[in-house]
């Protein structure tokens, strides 16, 4: 994996796809063109995915003002990161992953066939798979480690993570962010089944909405027309990738072994997707 060097900025931290570099209190924010699938970093990176994705973000950060502060300073960033770069406030990051579901999916549909209940929130018996919910739940998740998967985990132990008070914030403005969310997905033809969002703290105890937002890899986009109760909807962004991998790649993403290179026209109809969510959900057209 290769990351940027940027002169004056301390490279502080990578995930499978962002890039965090530091300096005094501030934090560069940069989305890079990698993309992950069956917990792999591929060897081929999606062009403009992380100048995508960026964009995204900042057009939801704009939808949701009116309900939470965002952590976004500004997207003046140095050169060599532009358009897939954000300043942001570097804040005291909440442990929890605020997963808010809509829709039977994943690890949540998983854990209903399983127990009856999703993190602890009981629902009705007989719901199917990618079944709509009779309301949303928050159904967070701890951090993980790195190469450790995330866990569920039931609101008690948000209390007892990061106290009353702002486990009870975190869930309202979860289930508040995703029901103008969906809203505004449902307008433009997409379901919005799941997301995952990210809260940090300012010095005087603000709650601030943290990370990427909405965007396709922290979100579970179905197009309507391929949403049917009962089966499993392609994956808006990744499924052209995850159906070459297992399929047609003669790679086994049970294997130890990394996978390989994705050929291009696997590579040229996924960054389509991602360009078609941009226009999608914006109106605007992708430059
Ligand atoms: P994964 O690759 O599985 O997503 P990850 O979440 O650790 O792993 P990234 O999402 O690439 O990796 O990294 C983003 C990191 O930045 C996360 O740890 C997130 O909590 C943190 N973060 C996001 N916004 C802020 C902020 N404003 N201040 C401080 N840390 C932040
Ligand atoms: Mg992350």
């Amino acid at each position: 994996m290769t990351v940027d060097r940027i002169p004056g900025w301390d490279h502080v931290y990578s995930g499978k796809v962002r890039d965090l570099y530091a300096d005094d209190g501030r934090l560069l924010f940069v989305a890079s063109d990698r993309i992950s699938a069956f917990d792999w970093v591929l060897p081929t990176p999606i062009p403009d995915k992380g100048r995508i994705l960026t964009q995204v973000s900042l057009w939801w950060f704009d939808q949701l003002r009116d309900i939470v502060d965002n952590h976004v300073v500004s997207t003046d960033v140095p050169a060599q990161v532009a358009g897939r770069a954000l300043l942001c406030e570097r804040l005291e990051m909440l442990p929890v992953e605020c997963v808010v579901r809509g829709f039977l999916s994943g690890s949540g549909w998983v854990d209903y066939q399983a127990t009856g209940s999703v993190c602890g929130v009981a629902l009705p018996g007989g719901l199917q798979e990618s079944q709509e919910l009779p309301e949303p739940i928050f159904t967070p998740a701890t951090k993980a480690d790195i190469g450790e998967h995330d866990e569920n985990i039931d609101f008690d132990r948000v209390v007892s993570l990061i106290g009353r008070e702002r486990a009870d914030a975190i869930r309202d403005l979860s289930l508040r962010i995703y029901d103008r969310a969906r809203g505004l997905a449902a307008d433009r033809g997409l379901i919005l089944a799941d997301t995952k969002f990210e809260f940090g703290v300012r010095p005087d105890g603000t709650i601030v909405l943290a990370d990427e937002v909405l965007t396709p890899d922290s979100s579970r986009y179905w197009d309507v027309d391929t949403w049917a109760v009962g089966s499993a909807p392609p994956s808006y962004d990744k499924q052209f990738v995850r159906d070459w991998l297992r399929w047609e790649s003669g790679w086994d993403p049970a294997s130890d072994s990394p996978p390989p290179p994705l050929p291009p026209e696997v590579v040229a109809r996924t960054r389509a997707k991602y360009v078609q969510a941009y226009e999608t959900l914006t109106g605007k057209d992708f430059v």
